[in-house]
């Protein structure tokens, strides 16, 4: 289907255009070109973007092409990988897909691994648990690795070994004058450290090398509880992190399912407060860890257990399939049971159908807060609770109505704020306004500083919201 008729302002000139089809080996599609709509498209359904140029990039030297191109035309870049986390959508401008560039170099012996720009997790995890590695990957293996990396990376393994982020040993990235950089810690030195959680804004990143870990087997799942137990199992959680080990990443969560025939009879229609775990030292101790829930009470299912991390998707079990959804998060001071009244008075079914499918509170702390907290732009090292907040949007009345319901639960949780918020958890436009509290002051005065170096006329501003010094 092609979509002539809609207002796409074609904004670049035609010879220019062929000299750039003639270079580059990826597609490249205008709005009349087949493939356009398949390309335009993101994981999150909520997303209808309409780029006046897509170039679906092969190579590295596709990406060169496609910026140098924006940069003699004027036009925006935007850069798509899955679609997972689109932050602004990438109407008029020229629109990388990286998508094809799916090469996976593990080296086992130094425990590294190179990953291409379109590389989901989970072709990463495949392969580096075939040699006995793992990587830090989050709950969902469909997730783009370089995109959840540049924006922190938070996982099961968090606690233990860290964010994404903070075991990149190098990127690989095109500038907005059509430059291919390395930045690494002997390398361009301040770039390095701006893209360890300042996301997408000074270039596109065409590969990275990232270190593995030693871990094939871990003791987790979830374990289920009725809603009305929830206060107390908000307690009593709040009492088990205080000193879990670093090998113990966990959440607390407040869930509905929907009544769908495809969810599990069990769970069909239901709301339930969860207990999520990844234990990832011996499987024997992080059983005895999650007897605490047991030995008090038994759960209402209980599907925690050793597993290999190659299954480590079972834990969240996130939706693989596109679906159209809106979802927030912000780091909380503490948890406490004012937190928890506030949960299920937005979170659970009241007098109609529940507007959110979940709130979720991953615990942090571990391996996140050893890091100098200058040693990476990444921002709010020092928080440990960060809550998360989805629903679905199926359409634009009920992604407004999820949407304001989702501001009124910030404002009801006001006092209990950190202040601080996780880029990677923050849907859309909301990833723009709220830049500034993903870094300290300080950190975010030299991004701008970066900014101004490596991107002066803030081509790629379909990122986090960080104009050049003096704008
Ligand atoms: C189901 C689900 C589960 C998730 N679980 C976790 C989790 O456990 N932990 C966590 O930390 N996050 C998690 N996230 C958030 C996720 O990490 C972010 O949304 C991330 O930005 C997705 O990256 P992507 O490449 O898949 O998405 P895309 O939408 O393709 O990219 C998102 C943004 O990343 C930037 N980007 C992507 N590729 C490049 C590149 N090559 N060069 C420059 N910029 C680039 C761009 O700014 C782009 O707009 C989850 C999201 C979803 C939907």
């Amino acid at each position: 289907m092609t979509i002539t008729s809609l207002p796409i302002n074609q904004n670049y000139d035609l010879q220019g255009l062929d000299k750039l089809r003639a270079r580059v080996g990826g597609q490249v599609l205008t709005p009349n070109d087949d493939g356009y709509d398949t390309a335009r498209q993101a994981w999150n359904l909520t997303v209808n973007q309409y780029p006046a140029l897509i170039i679906v990039a092969q190579t590295a030297d596709d990406i060169i092409e496609a910026v140098r191109f924006a940069q003699a035309q004027g036009m925006e870049v935007a850069v798509k990988s899955t679609g997972h986390g689109v932050i602004r959508e990438a109407n008029n401008g020229l629109l990388i897909v990286t998508s094809q560039m799916t090469d996976v170099r593990v080296n086992p012996g130094a425990q590294t691994a190179w990953v291409s720009a379109g590389v989901k997790w989970g072709r990463v995890l495949e392969e580096a648990q075939s040699v006995g590695l793992a990587p830090l990957l989050g709950s969902a293996p469909h997730v783009g690795a370089v995109g959840y990396t540049l924006g922190g990376g938070m996982g099961w393994l968090a606690r233990k070994y860290g964010l994404a982020v903070d075991s990149v040993n190098q990127f690989e990235l095109v500038t907005a004058d059509g430059t291919l950089l390395h930045a690494s810690a002997t390398e361009n030195t301040e770039l390095f450290w701006g893209l360890r959680g300042g996301g997408g804004s000074f270039g596109v990143v065409t590969g990275m090398e990232i270190r593995l870990y030693p871990v094939t087997t871990v003791y987790g799942g979830n374990m289920y509880y009725p809603v009305h137990k929830a206060k107390e199992v908000f307690a009593k959680y709040r009492r088990w992190v205080t000193n879990a080990p670093d090998e113990l990443t966990s959440s607390i969560s407040l869930k509905n399912y929907p009544p769908l025939p495809q969810v599990p009879e069990l769970l069909r229609g239901q709301s339930f407060v969860m207990i999520r775990a990844c234990y990832c030292g011996p499987a024997e101790q992080g059983e005895e860890f999650l007897n605490y829930w047991r030995a008090w009470q038994a759960p209402l299912k209980d599907d925690m257990k050793a597993m290999p991390f190659s299954q480590v998707a079972a834990i969240s079990n996130d939706p693989v399939d596109p679906v159209p959804g809106h979802g927030s998060g912000a780091w909380l001071n503490s948890l406490n049971d004012e937190i928890t009244d506030i949960l299920i008075r937005y979170i659970l079914p009241g007098n109609g159908p529940a507007l959110l499918g979940s709130a979720e509170i991953r615990h942090a702390g571990g391996a996140i807060t050893k890091v100098d907290p200058a040693a990476a732009a990444y921002g709010n090292r020092d928080a440990t609770h960060i809550l998360q907040v989805v629903g679905g949007a199926p359409t634009p009345e009920i992604h407004e109505a999820v949407r304001r319901h989702i501001t009124q639960l910030w404002r009801a949780l006001t006092p209990h704020l950190h202040g601080g918020v996780f880029m990677n958890f923050l849907g859309g436009e909301e990833a723009r306004e709220r830049t500034q509290q993903g870094f300290s002051l300080e950190a975010y005065l030299r991004l701008q500083q970066l900014k101004t170096k490596y991107d002066p006329q803030n081509r790629f501003s379909h990122s986090y919201d960080i104009p050049p010094a003096g704008n």
